[in-house]
């Protein structure tokens, strides 16, 4: 069964109090930034929905039948929909499946539980045939949707599902969670890069993402020195699985514009020095030209785009701002 967090601990037993009271609300709206557990807290509490024999705290007991479909992914009251790998909406097919089944009998006589991960997703006609089923829900069904984007829903289904907003948790509770998860790595510069979120944060000492990132910003320091080829680092960027290296490049900027404006609160902790070395020659509007065009180029990458061309103008214009660097280090 899945862990509930220790700063969603209120969350859940708002939940667990409402569920005592016979007060569950027909639909949910867990929001907020992305790492935090609302996936987690979400299938915490369908899971204890349909136990047979939940625990005094709420939580699924585990051993059940229930329980143990549940966990085998079988459970019959337990409807799950995401969004397609590769697809950027949720389309109206699967949301009307899902609605229909709602509507139905549950088959074990208690909760029918449905959850909807990354609702922003939710193309408008498949909104707005899930917001017929917010407006007459039928008995024992609770819904939850789950998004890190609230506002990018229909206000209309916003107003229809009680709101609970999941946060990163105050940093030093965050640290301790952490530090006793992710053995040698430094669980302070983890959490500066992951925002705040934990489970962002324990995502990156899993497999090559620390590495990778280290390889790419050498990359793109050798860029601005001149001892690297932007179409070159285009071909390589552009094959990275996932947009990883966009993402890094959005942070590094934001940090080199942090760094300009006199801050020293970066997230990327472990590259002040260079970054401080960077920043010194930096024009402050191409730092943000380029910034714009790196969320442009995320954006971008979710249509039928060409990356390594895509890749090739971002790299050759940060290029082009180490011109003054250029000129700097060889006088
Ligand atoms: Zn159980």
């Amino acid at each position: 069964m899945k862990e509930i967090h220790p700063w969603n601990l209120s969350a859940w037993q708002q939940l667990q109090a409402q569920r005592q009271a016979n007060r569950l609300a027909h639909a949910y709206l867990f929001h907020g930034p992305a790492g935090v557990g609302k996936q987690d807290l979400a299938e915490a509490f369908a899971a204890s929905l349909l136990c047979q024999q939940p625990a005094a705290d709420g939580s699924a007991c585990g051993h059940c039948s229930a329980c143990q479909q549940f966990e085998a992914g079988t459970h019959p009251d337990n409807l799950i929909l995401v969004p397609e790998p590769g697809k950027t909406q949720i389309q109206i097919d699967p949301v009307r499946e899902l609605c229909a089944r709602l509507g139905l009998k549950s088959h074990q006589g208690g909760f029918k539980v449905a959850r909807i991960e990354g609702a922003h997703r939710l193309n408008r006609s498949a909104a707005n045939s899930l917001l017929k089923t917010l407006e007459e829900p039928t008995d024992n069904t609770v819904l939850v949707l789950i998004t890190d984007q609230p506002s990018r829903l229909l206000a209309t289904i916003r107003s229809r599902c009680q709101g609970l907003r999941l946060a990163a948790p105050p940093a030093a509770g965050a640290r301790g969670w952490l530090a006793t998860r992710v053995g040698d790595h430094d669980a302070d510069l983890l959490l500066a890069l992951a925002d705040g979120a934990p489970l962002t944060a324990l995502a990156l000492t899993e497999g090559e993402h620390l590495t990778r990132r280290r390889v790419w910003f050498d990359q793109w320091q050798a860029l601005i020195d001149g001892r690297e080829d932007a179409v070159a680092v285009a071909a390589d960027w552009s094959g990275a699985e996932n947009n990883a290296p966009l993402e890094w490049m959005s942070q590094w900027l934001m940090d080199l514009i942090r760094l300009q404006q006199g801050e020293h609160a970066i997230r990327n902790l472990d590259l002040l020095e260079p970054m401080q070395d960077m920043a010194e020659d930096m024009d402050p509007v191409t730092l943000h030209n380029l910034l714009e065009q790196v969320w442009q180029a995320l954006q971008m990458t979710a249509t039928p785009v060409n990356r390594q061309s895509l890749f090739e103008d971002l790299l050759i214009a940060w290029t082009a701002a180490g011109r003054p660097r250029r000129r700097r280090k060889h006088a």
